[in-house]
C-alpha cells in the first residue's frame, strides 16, 4: 500500500502561497460560496492568511456554506466507550498501554445494554460506539454489543444510528460490521506527518502508519460507504493537517467516488498518564481552531463536521456557526459511567460538561435547530446518494423537517418544560420549510408526534 500523502508537495504549497494577497484570498472566498469546494493550493492561500479582516470573510462565508447545505439544524450525539485497555502506546491518550492507572475496563453485555438504557434515558438517538484496541474487542464481541445497542428499547426510545471509532480492521471483518447495520466507520489518523506518527505511537499496530492511512480504504471496500476522517489537533502543524485531511478527502472521492461523510477536528487535551497532552507540540489556539473549521467547511462544503466536548462551552457556541454539523452532548469518556458503574479514568478530561437538555437549551437559545435525525442512512441516502444530494444544497430538504420531527419527540417524551418555552419556536420553524407540501406534512406529523406516533421521518 503507498501512502497518497506527499509532504514535499504539502510543504511546497504551503511555501509557494506565503503572503497571499488580500485580493487571491477574496477570490477564492467568492468561488468557495458557489460550494464546488476548494483545490489544495487555495486551502493553502487561505490558511496563511493571517489578517484578521479576510479571516472575518473566511468565517461569514462558512456560515453561509453551512447555512446554505444544512440549514440552522445541529445534529447531536454521545459516544459509548467499551474499552479503555489498549495495546497501543499513543503518547497523548490517557489509555495506552504503558499507562496502568487507568483502572482497566471492558464491557459486558449487561453493562453495554445499561449503558445504552442511560443514555438513551437522556433523549439520544444516535451513538458514537468508541474502544481502545484491546484485542477482546474483536469482530464478534462487536457484532455482540451494536446488536445489545440496537435492541435495548426503554421507554418510546431506542437507538437509531450507531456509529463506530474502533481499531481497523482487514475487509472480511469490516463487512461484518457493516452487515450489523452501523452508519459511519470512522478512523482518525491523528497527524499525517510521518517523523511526528512514528515518535508518538510507540508500538502496537497502531504504530504503523500506512496501515492506518488506508483504514478508511478497507472500510469503503467492504461496503461501509460513509466514512469518518479526522486529526487530532496540537500534534503537529495544523496547517499541514489541513492539507492532508483534504488530500485524504480527495484520494476516497477519486477511488470510491465518494469523500468522507464527516471529518473530525480533535484538539490535543489533558490526559492522565500522558506527558505530551498537557503541552502539545504545535498547540493550536482557539482562534486557530476557528479558522481550521472555517476552511474546512469552505474546501469540502458537502462533507459534516463534528465537534467534540474536548472544547469549552463557550468555544463551542462560537464554532457551531462557522461551520460544525454535528456535535457531541453529555459525554463521558470512562467505560460504564453514564449508568454510574465507572469509576476509572477517561481518555481525557472534557471541558463541556453540560447535560444533552443543557446544551439544547443553549442552541435553541441560540436559533439552532437540535437534530436526533437518523433518516438517511435508514433510507439508502448513504454514500454516493448522500452526496449527489449534499453536493447542490439539497439535503437541506431532508434535514430541516426530520430535525424538527425527531427534535418534537425529543420535547415530548424527554422535556416537556421546555417544549413548553419554545412552542413558538417550533412554530416558526415550520413556517420556514420553503416547500408548501412538506410543510403541511411536517405540521400533520408533528400533529401524530403528540398523539403518541414515533419515529415518523422523511
Ligand atoms: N483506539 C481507537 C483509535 O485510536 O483509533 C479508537 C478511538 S480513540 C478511543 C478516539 C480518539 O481519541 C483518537 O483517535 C484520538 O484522536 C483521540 N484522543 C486520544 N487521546 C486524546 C487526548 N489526549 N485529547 C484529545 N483527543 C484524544
Ligand atoms: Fe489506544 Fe486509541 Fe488511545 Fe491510541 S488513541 S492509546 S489506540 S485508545
Amino acid at each position: 500500500m503507498k501512502t497518497f500523502i506527499n509532504a514535499n508537495n504539502i510543504f511546497g504549497l504551503l511555501e509557494e502561497t506565503q503572503r497571499p494577497s488580500r485580493h487571491h484570498a477574496e477570490t477564492i472566498i467568492s468561488k468557495a460560496l458557489k460550494l464546488k469546494g476548494l483545490s489544495p493550493a487555495e486551502v493553502a492561500v487561505l490558511l496563511n492568511c493571517g489578517d484578521d479582516g479576510i479571516l472575518n470573510n473566511i468565517f461569514t462565508a462558512a456560515r453561509q456554506i453551512k447555512d446554505s447545505i444544512y440549514g440552522n439544524r445541529l445534529v447531536l450525539f454521545a459516544p459509548l466507550y467499551l474499552s479503555n485497555r489498549c495495546v497501543n502506546n499513543c503518547l497523548y491518550c490517557g489509555f495506552r498501554q504503558e499507562n496502568l492507572d487507568t483502572g482497566k475496563r471492558l464491557l459486558k453485555t449487561k453493562e453495554i445494554r445499561d449503558e445504552t438504557r442511560a443514555l438513551i434515558s437522556q433523549g439520544h438517538k444516535r451513538l458514537l460506539l468508541v474502544s481502545a484496541e484491546d484485542p477482546a474487542v474483536d469482530i464478534d464481541y462487536l457484532e455482540e454489543a451494536i446488536k445489545t445497542v440496537y435492541d435495548t428499547k426503554e421507554g418510546n426510545g431506542s437507538i437509531r444510528r450507531l456509529n463506530v471509532n474502533v481499531a481497523p480492521m482487514g475487509v472480511k471483518n469490516f463487512r461484518r460490521l457493516k452487515d450489523t447495520g452501523i452508519g459511519t466507520y470512522q478512523s482518525f489518523q491523528e497527524t499525517y506527518h510521518r517523523d511526528t506518527y512514528n515518535k508518538l505511537h510507540l508500538s502496537g499496530p497502531k504504530s504503523d502508519y500506512i496501515r492506518r492511512l488506508h483504514a478508511c480504504d478497507l472500510a469503503q471496500s467492504a461496503g461501509i460507504d460513509d466514512v469518518g476522517i479526522g486529526a487530532l489537533f496540537g500534534l503537529y502543524d495544523y496547517k499541514f493537517e489541513v492539507l492532508a485531511l483534504l488530500f485524504h478527502a480527495m484520494h476516497l472521492e477519486d477511488k470510491f467516488g465518494v469523500g468522507p461523510h464527516t471529518i473530525s477536528v480533535p484538539r490535543l487535551e489533558p490526559a492522565e498518564g500522558s506527558k505530551i497532552s498537557s503541552h502539545p507540540p504545535h498547540p493550536v489556539s482557539d482562534k486557530e481552531l476557528k479558522k481550521i473549521i472555517a476552511i474546512l467547511r469552505l474546501a469540502v462544503p458537502y462533507t459534516g463536521i463534528i465537534l467534540s466536548t474536548r472544547e469549552s462551552a463557550a468555544l463551542r457556541n462560537d464554532l457551531i456557526y462557522l461551520g460544525v454539523s454535528q456535535i457531541s452532548a453529555g459525554s463521558k469518556t470512562v467505560p460504564g459511567s453514564y449508568s454510574g458503574n465507572g469509576k476509572a479514568q477517561g481518555q481525557f478530561s472534557i471541558s463541556d460538561d453540560r447535560s444533552l437538555s443543557e446544551v439544547i437549551e443553549g442552541l435553541t437559545s441560540m436559533g439552532f435547530l437540535p437534530s436526533f435525525c437518523t433518516s438517511c442512512y435508514r433510507s439508502g441516502r448513504t454514500g454516493e446518494n448522500f452526496m449527489n444530494l449534499a453536493k447542490p444544497g439539497d439535503i437541506k430538504k431532508f434535514c430541516q423537517p426530520n430535525a424538527l420531527l425527531t427534535f418534537e419527540e425529543y420535547l415530548l417524551d424527554y422535556n416537556p418544560k421546555l417544549a413548553k418555552k419554545i412552542n413558538s419556536f417550533i412554530s416558526s420553524e415550520v413556517r420556514k420549510i420553503p416547500d408548501p407540501k412538506v410543510r403541511h406534512l411536517t405540521s400533520n406529523h408533528i400533529k401524530s408526534l403528540i398523539q403518541g406516533k414515533r419515529d415518523l421521518y422523511f
